[in-house]
């Protein structure tokens, strides 16, 4: 005889993740939540902590918080490392996890197509720490200009790079150029910030190319406007510390670049893999072939074949079923999986009828660019500028998870929109002082002189 209640166990606390706990809030079921970071991330923010806009507090919170009206639920915080789909079992960092009914949500991570030495000189912006890494990039970039000793070594360094014209890479290359023009403009002695060149690197024949064709242009010209130059149809094919090879048609050409930054590409979480190669070990189950970027193929109800138990979510997962194609790896389509996840083992157990396949509810997409411009490619209305910006601005506001981090992200906005300050331009972290007055160390070890004094 046994009392214990159903299992759930969920991996990943991310948009899929929480808001299948939250679905399960009042399910008669033992409910688990296994991340490998304490805080729920909302990543569509995170490049405005990349370039000083906003903190990283304002766009995260503790997982524990955010669930601790969950009576049926405990937050774990460990690292998922192998599943056992036989015995229905993770193991983790923090040991054996057992299941009944499986959620898995672990999201997506860069992926280099293959080059993977490159994400030590152009790092992907992902989590937390990548933000706050590339923040210190940017800004010791600024520093080390105001102490160059040459024009070229000075040039390299107001040269920001950014690889990828999607969504991310507008956003991020625009942020910058206004760092770049507006914020910092008048904080350097030894050079004007407003002659920073800004490159956005784009393979294909335009930016945004999974927007409306109509909006790419308006996004260029807004883009233009903050002094980021469009570099479409530009292949990178080297990327160093000291700068970037690009091949446009049959020439290659070098641009001396000390800040690149890689928005070009994304593969899903490692745990796709683990399953495909669990359910292979299975002695008579049928085989999942991942998609090309690693995503598991899911039914109309969010589950792997053969697994009525294990639902796949999010960035992770591959749902071709409404339109053909996989439906794009977005917040929402994460979020909309993660209830209907939910809400799917809730009434399983509950013994009702399934529901219907999962169906998500496509409103359009919206990528920001600067502090007052927008695209918006809405289901029925495209629209670029200012009232782009302002409906952006209202929708991001109103999904952040807390009512805290609304109230502090809108009021960093309002100052930031009035004044163009970003408050959160802090460089933390080790400094190597070398590379910041590199070329005077440089010069003074080359003329056999004494360097300075460190201090
Ligand atoms: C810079 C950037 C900008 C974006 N902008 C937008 C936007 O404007 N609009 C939009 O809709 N979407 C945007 N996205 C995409 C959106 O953030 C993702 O589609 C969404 O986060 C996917 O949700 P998810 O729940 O599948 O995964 P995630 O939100 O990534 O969550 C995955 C969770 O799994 C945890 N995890 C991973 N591996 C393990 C493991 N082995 N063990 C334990 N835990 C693990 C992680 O810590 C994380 O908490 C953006 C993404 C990025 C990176």
């Amino acid at each position: 005889m046994s009392d214990q209640k159903h299992r759930v166990v969920i991996v990943g606390a991310g948009f899929a993740g929480l808001n299948a706990a939250r679905a399960l809030r009042k399910a008669d079921a033992d409910v688990t939540v296994v991340d490998r970071s304490n805080h729920h991330l909302f990543q569509p923010l995170l490049y405005q902590v990349a370039t000083g806009g906003l903190s990283p507090a304002d766009i995260s919170a503790p997982v524990r918080g955010l669930l601790s009206k969950n009576r049926n639920t405990s937050v774990v915080l460990a690292n998922v490392t192998g599943i056992d789909v036989t015995a229905h079992t993770l193991e983790t960092t923090s040991g054996e996890i057992a299941y009944d009914s499986l959620i898995l949500a672990t999201g997506s991570t860069h992926s280099y197509f293959g080059n993977d030495s490159w994400a030590e000189n152009a790092p992907g912006l992902k989590s937390l720490d990548d933000a706050t890494a590339i923040r210190r990039k940017v800004l010791l970039a600024f520093e080390a200009a105001e102490q160059a000793e040459t024009e070229e070594e000075r040039e390299a360094l107001m040269t920001f790079t950014v690889i990828g014209g999607g969504p991310t890479g507008v956003e991020l290359a625009g942020a910058i150029g206004e760092l770049a023009r507006q914020t910092l403009k008048n904080d350097f002695r030894n050079f004007d910030p407003a002659a920073t060149r800004v490159l956005l690197v784009e393979a294909g024949e335009r930016i945004l190319s999974t927007y409306s064709e109509s909006l790419s242009p308006k996004a260029e010209k807004s883009l233009s406007k903050i002094g980021v130059e469009v570099m479409t149809g530009t292949l990178v094919t080297e990327i160093t510390a000291d700068g970037i090879t690009v091949k446009q048609g049959e020439s290659s050409s070098w641009i001396p670049s000390k800040t690149v930054l890689w928005a070009a590409g994304v593969q899903a979480s490692p745990l796709g893999r683990m399953l495909a190669d669990s359910m292979q070990s299975e002695s008579d189950s049928q085989v999942v072939e991942l998609d090309r970027v690693g995503r598991v193929p899911v039914g109309p109800d969010l589950t792997v074949l053969g697994h009525p138990e294990i639902f796949v979510l999010g960035d992770l997962s591959s749902y071709s079923h409404q339109t053909g194609t996989p439906l794009r790896g977005t917040a929402d389509v994460a979020a909309a999986q993660g209830s209907h996840a939910g809400k799917a083992i809730s009434r399983r157990l509950k013994g009702k009828s399934p529901q219907k396949p999962f169906k998500f509810r496509d409103l359009g997409k919206l990528a920001v660019i600067g502090r007052s411009s927008a695209v918006a490619d809405l289901k029925f209305l495209r629209f670029g500028g200012f009232l782009a910006w302002q409906f952006w601005l209202f929708i991001h506001v109103l999904k952040l998870v807390g009512y805290q981090n609304r109230a502090t992200v809108l009021v960093q906005w309002a100052s930031s929109y009035f004044t163009r300050n970003r408050s959160a331009r802090l460089i933390t972290g080790k400094l190597d002082w070398d590379e910041i007055a590199g070329s005077r160390l440089a010069q003074s070890a080359d003329s056999e002189t004494p360097g300075k004094d460190a201090a």
